[in-house]
Order: structure tokens, then C-alpha cells, then sequence
């Protein structure tokens, strides 16, 4: 017997009643980003391997170990095979997309969102994938349409914050620093280069190799034994200069003026190449190791870095698959989005020796359902040779109420409706049947 097929380790099927819960989170977003006035963008899933190598920088963990990368067939001899890669993010592409299409030339500042599956080649554990799901943004525009003001970082900030609120998380924290302008990053490298001297022997080999390459990057670190060491290395707010200083000041002045909680954290670097100045997180005590919700940052260089126009911009990541696992753990939610939300359940009840009768009373249940499913309401539709102890079973599985629908009440209009969590029965007339269902 040939061997069963399974999803490729990393990856997973969702299904329902899960698949709920996803498409809630997803209205959500859409609806927020709407009253922001965010329009969405779809990029392809693969691009150009060069894209990822020299927007999210070829010495960051997702370019250097983690990309699904493939050469593709040379459309002719003479041509050199193209390297294409699975998008492991979508920053990258969609600055592309904004490069290509000219999207600066309006003069506008753009602000465009997505929702699609990433790639990356992690180990996999509970809240990490090889094929997860990310709802980003990204704020981007000319200099002249105000995309650099620190006004648009908060604006962002604040928009995540009335998010993860109107989903119902409870319990977030935003953790936020800046890793000032690209020149303050080399004069901050130097000075933990210089730091990083003396001890880093004492470190773990990728901290040993950080410190030659990017020594910004020790700062990841998750290594315990490295922890006290990288905490008397210098701190990045040291190295900015005055402008990077007062864009982050006016970026907290206005999260206090608009009531949004942070804290800062010194260390957060993140592990893109691309960001400059506001780097932040949000984080869940409920996700355990893999803690982080969504991460983003300013990147004011990035579009130039892949061969653009200056355009600063702001964006975020968060991960969708982390957002189930955060509001399956809440109790209120999973009740929510459990299958008892389905408003009915109607049971034709037929004769399975006689097939003519059989047919008409499922096609009256067909009809009956169409009429209610037209009305707005979620009816699951059984059938008509089941035994009435099946079909309770089977309702009870999925719907808040059984209706029957057998020849007597075919033939009198009058329907009889039980309520699982009440355990009454009531008689409905059909014409009334949507409306009492709905309550
Ligand atoms: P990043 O693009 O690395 O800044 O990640 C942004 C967010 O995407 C993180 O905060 C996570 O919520 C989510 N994320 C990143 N990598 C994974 C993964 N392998 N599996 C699930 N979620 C992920």
C-alpha cells in the first residue's frame, strides 16, 4: 500500500469551525482599515530572490536561513536561470509594487494593507509556522506628502491598539524604541562592535558571528547565558542624534495625548535590516514562547535600498495564526465562535421506503431552508431518511434549534421548533418562523 500523504511539516489545513473565527478576525481588520482610510494591495506570493536579499537585508536570519528559494527554468538558452523565493514577508513586495506602479507620483501619501500567507523555513512549534498568515500595513509616500512626520507613526500605533481592541484581545502590550537613522545605527554599531570586544568569546556562536557581521543583531539574542553580558552593552537611545530624537519624543507625546499604553524597551531591534527610527512590538503573555502578536517599524530608506524614490514609510506585520491562538485561548470568544452560533437546523422527516415521499419532503426542506437562509439566518439542512433520534443528534452537534418538518406540518404551515439550551418545544406558524429564530 503506497504511503499516506500528509501537509508538509510546518504547514496545516484550517478548517471549521476554526475557519470562523479567521474570517472574523479578517472583517475586522478590513473594517478598521477602512475607517483609516486604507485600501488593500495583493503582491504575488514569489518574487525576485534580489528583492528579499537587498530590502530585508542579506544578513538577517529570514534571508540568510530562511527562505524557500528555487531557480527557475531560462526561458532561453542563452538566458541566466532566475532565482525566485516565497515572499517570507510582505514589506518588501509591496514597496516594490509601490516603485513599479509610481505609486509616488500622486504626491499622496499611500496607505495600502494586505492579508496573505508568508514563508519562512523556522522550526515549527506551537505559533510558528513554515507557511503562517500575516494582516500588514504600510504607510508610504514622498517626503512632501508628510511620510515621514512622527505623526504617522503614532497615528499607526494608535489604529493597532483600536484593533486588537475591537477583536476582543485583552491583555496587550506595546513595546516600543527607535533605532534612529541609518547613520546613527553604523555610529551605534561601532560602539558595540567596540563593546562587543572583550566578551563576546564568552557568547554563543551566533552572537560570536553577529559581532563581526551586524552586531545590532545580538541584541535578538534569546541565548539565557548571553543575557547579562548583552545587558551592559551601550543603549541604542545613546547613539541618536538630535532629529531621530525628537521624531521618537513627538511619536510618544502624541501615544500620550491619544491615551495608548507603552513601555519602552531599549532592545528592540527587530530582525529586519530596513527599519529606521520607531521600531515596536505588541506582545501577549497568553502566546508563551512565541509572544509577539505583530512587529513593525519606520523604514525610511527601503525603497531606495531596492532602487526607488526616496519614500519613508511605516508599517506592521501581524500574525494572523497568532491572533486564532490568542482569541482561542480567551473563553468568552471560543463560546463565540463555537458551531452552537448556527440559528438552525432543519429536519425533514421522510419515509426512506418510499422514495416519492421521500423526495418531496426533502425538497420542502430545501425550500424551507432557502427561505430562511435568504432571510439572513445559518440553517444546516438534514435529511429526510434519518430517524428522529439522528437527526436531534446531529442538531444538537452544530444549531441552537431543531425544526421539524414533517408531512403534518407540511400540510398545516405549522412548524415545531426546540431549543436546545431550553429544552422547550414551541409550535411557529411559517410565515413567522425567520423572525423566531433570529431571537
Ligand atoms: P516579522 O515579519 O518577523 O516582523 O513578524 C511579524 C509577525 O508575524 C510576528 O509578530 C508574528 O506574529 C508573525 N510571525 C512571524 N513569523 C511567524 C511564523 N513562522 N509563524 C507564525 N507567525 C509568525
Amino acid at each position: 500500500m503506497s504511503q499516506t500523504l500528509k501537509a508538509v511539516r510546518g504547514t496545516r489545513d484550517l478548517l471549521p469551525p476554526e475557519t470562523e473565527l479567521w474570517n472574523r478576525i479578517e472583517a475586522t481588520a478590513r473594517s478598521v482599515f477602512a475607517r483609516y482610510h486604507f485600501g488593500e494591495i495583493r503582491t504575488p506570493i514569489f518574487e525576485d530572490t534580489g528583492l528579499f536579499a537587498r530590502g530585508v537585508g542579506a544578513e538577517t536570519d529570514i534571508v540568510s536561513k530562511e527562505m524557500y528559494t528555487w531557480e527557475d527554468r531560462a526561458r532561453a538558452q542563452s538566458e541566466k536561470p532566475q532565482s525566485l523565493t516565497l515572499r517570507p514577508e510582505n514589506t518588501a513586495g509591496v514597496v516594490r509594487a509601490y516603485i513599479e506602479h509610481k505609486l509616488g507620483e500622486s504626491g499622496q501619501l499611500q496607505k495600502l494593507y494586505y492579508i496573505g500567507p508568508q514563508f519562512r523555513r523556522e522550526r515549527p512549534q506551537k505559533g510558528r509556522y513554515r507557511q503562517f498568515f500575516q494582516i500588514g500595513a504600510e504607510v508610504i509616500g514622498p517626503q512632501s506628502s508628510g511620510s515621514e512626520s512622527p505623526l504617522r507613526d503614532a497615528e499607526v500605533l494608535e489604529m493597532l491598539a483600536t484593533l486588537l481592541d475591537e477583536l476582543g484581545i485583552t491583555g496587550w502590550t506595546l513595546q516600543i524604541n527607535s533605532v534612529g537613522s541609518s547613520a546613527d545605527r553604523e555610529r551605534y554599531n561601532a560602539a558595540l562592535r567596540e563593546a562587543l570586544i572583550p566578551v563576546k568569546e564568552k557568547m554563543c556562536a551566533d552572537c560570536q558571528r553577529r559581532a563581526e557581521l551586524n552586531p545590532l543583531r545580538v541584541l535578538d539574542c534569546k541565548v539565557p547565558e548571553d543575557q547579562p553580558i548583552i545587558e551592559t552593552l551601550p543603549k541604542i537611545v545613546d547613539s541618536l542624534d538630535q532629529e531621530s530624537k525628537d521624531h521618537f519624543a513627538a511619536v510618544i507625546t502624541a501615544l500620550d495625548a491619544a491615551g495608548v499604553p507603552y513601555t519602552r524597551n531599549h532592545r528592540l531591534v527587530r530582525g529586519l535590516d530596513y527599519y529606521t527610527r520607531t521600531t515596536f512590538e505588541f506582545t501577549h503573555g497568553g502566546l508563551g514562547a512565541q509572544n509577539a502578536l505583530l512587529g513593525g517599524g519606520r523604514y525610511d530608506g527601503l525603497s531606495e535600498n531596492i532602487g526607488g524614490p526616496k519614500a519613508p514609510g511605516i508599517g506592521f506585520a501581524m500574525g494572523l495564526d497568532r491572533l486564532v491562538l490568542t482569541l482561542q485561548a480567551q473563553e468568552a470568544d471560543q463560546k463565540s465562535a463555537s458551531p452552537q452560533g448556527i440559528d438552525g437546523y432543519i429536519a425533514p422527516m421522510g419515509n426512506a421506503k418510499d422514495a416519492e415521499k421521500l423526495a418531496a419532503i426533502n425538497a420542502a426542506g430545501l425550500a424551507l431552508a432557502r427561505e430562511l437562509r435568504r432571510a439572513g439566518l445559518r440553517i444546516e439542512l438534514g435529511e429526510g431518511s434519518f430517524r428522529l433520534k439522528k437527526s436531534f443528534e446531529a442538531a444538537d452537534k452544530c444549531a441552537r434549534r431543531i425544526v421539524i418538518l414533517g408531512e403534518d406540518e407540511l400540510a398545516s404551515g405549522i412548524l415545531t421548533v426546540k431549543d436546545f439550551s431550553t429544552s422547550v418545544q414551541t409550535k411557529v406558524p411559517r410565515a413567522e418562523l425567520a423572525e423566531f429564530l433570529r431571537n
